[in-house]
């Protein structure tokens, strides 16, 4: 079967032939090709054709396609079942583990999706608060919840508009956004006092590009919440042992009242997580009056992943700063390439995130992301991808370095890039 063939197949049954829709090439204009499996740093098409990855599952992957010592985990502890539907140890071992490298956090609950992990973080941030109006900032992507899936408004007072059909505007009406790095967008929402008590954020964002928040900024933002009494949650889906070990709290040192994990924690499995101060996590039921419940939370096939990974992660010295070394020599590699080849480029590198914008001007939010030129992108990413090098498939996507990557294979990255970078 060809990947043409496949996909054709998968969009008779299934709506664009995805289950996620940035899995469709949609916005650089070309079809996908269809897994047929993947190992370590590469992963392979059903036509047998090898792609250097720098999506890896979307970040999850921080050792690589089929880890050997996850899989053995997953394997092992399949073994023994596949879901309880009761607690195991599991669970607690994986959440001691979290626990204890944030120490400020006191407890921590599993779930198994990043949008689940977000939306049971602001329910229980507004049964905390009892305010129904939070912030959200532009071009943050917080997982599909309604209540966050709100980024389009003309300004940053104006009620949110909602960026997809079907969410009720009494709901997208509480979600107020503000300008990432811009303080005084969020002084200006809250003098005019609508009820918030709560403010979300990815203190590293990653899904407008990478751009990270200025430091000054996130502590600024810590000062207001703690000065008003706003429940201030961290999203860290993706940043969490990505951007550093401690994510972005091991880069700002700032401190959230909740913070949320997904991704690395699962190791490739479904796990996602929220986590906070006692106090506010004892709300949660059965403690508390916030319900949130899941039948395959804490699954102890994920929770073994997990437990692997972030075993691994602890065990691995160095980790960090060779996968941010790998990171930083693609990209002064990329922007020396498109220099030569007269094409304007921004980078950007945070532990082992990578970002590049086809743009002038540095990106500090999201309107600065959207002036970039997502033609030549998309003309990149296609000869990139013929050229067997696989990339995040949209201009407002973070890149992934794994520890199953070498000096070699980004410096093969590099020879094609200027390969392809010369046509654009
Ligand atoms: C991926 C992501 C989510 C959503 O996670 P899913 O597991 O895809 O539901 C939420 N927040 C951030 C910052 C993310 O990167």
């Amino acid at each position: 079967m060809t990947n043409h063939e496949a996909f054709l197949e998968a969009k008779k049954y299934i709506p664009g032939g995805v289950d996620s829709p940035v899995r469709a090439f949609g916005s650089v204009g070309s079809e996908p090709f269809m897994v047929e499996r993947a190992k370590g740093a590469f992963i392979y098409d059903v036509e047998g054709k090898k792609y250097l990855d720098f999506v890896q599952s979307w970040g999850p992957l921080i050792f690589g396609h089929a880890d050997k010592d996850i899989q053995n985990a997953v394997i092992k502890t399949a073994k023994n079942g596949l879901s309880f539907g009761a607690s195991s140890p599991l669970e607690t071992k994986l959440a001691k583990i979290v626990l204890e490298q944030f120490d400020y956090l006191d407890k921590i609950r599993f779930v198994s999706s990043g949008t689940e992990a977000t939306m049971s973080a602001i329910r229980l941030a507004r049964g905390f608060s009892g305010k129904d109006g939070i912030i959200k900032f532009e071009g943050c992507y917080h997982g599909h919840s309604d209540s966050l899936l709100v980024k389009a408004g003309s300004g940053a007072t104006t009620f949110g508009n909602s960026s997809s059909a079907g969410v009720p505007q009494d709901v997208a009406k509480n979600t107020y956004l503000a300008i990432y790095n811009d303080i005084e967008s969020v002084k200006n929402i809250l003098k005019e006092n609508h009820n918030i008590g709560t403010i979300i954020i990815e203190p590293v964002a990653g899904n407008m590009g990478l751009v990270p928040a200025d430091k000054q900024f996130l502590k600024e933002l810590r000062k207001i919440c703690d000065e008003k009494n706003i429940v201030l949650i961290l999203d860290e889906v993706m940043s969490g042992y990505r951007a550093s070990k401690l994510g972005s709290y091991g880069i700002y040192g700032v401190k959230g009242d909740i913070v949320t994990f997904g991704k690395v924690i699962g190791g490739g499995m479904n796990v996602a997580a929220f986590a906070g101060k006692e106090e506010i996590m004892n709300h949660i039921s059965p403690l508390g009056a916030v319900y949130q419940a899941g039948t395959l939370s804490g699954n102890p096939v994920a929770m073994a992943a997990g437990i692997a990974s972030l075993t691994k992660i602890n065990e691995s010295e160095n980790l960090y700063s060779e996968l941010e070394s790998l990171a930083t020599l693609f990209m002064t590699g990329l922007k020396e390439i498109a220099d030569e080849c007269g094409v304007y480029l921004q980078i950007c590198v945070r532990g082992s995130m990578f970002g590049y914008f086809f743009n002038e001007f540095e990106v500090k939010n999201y309107d600065d992301a959207l002036k970039s030129d997502t033609k030549k992108f998309a003309k990149f990413h296609t000869g990139m991808i013929n050229e067997g090098i696989f990339l995040a498939p949209s201009q407002f996507e973070t890149g992934f370095i794994c520890a199953a990557m070498s000096r070699k294979d980004i410096e093969f990255a590099l020879k094609k890039a200027r390969k392809v970078m010369k046509t654009l």
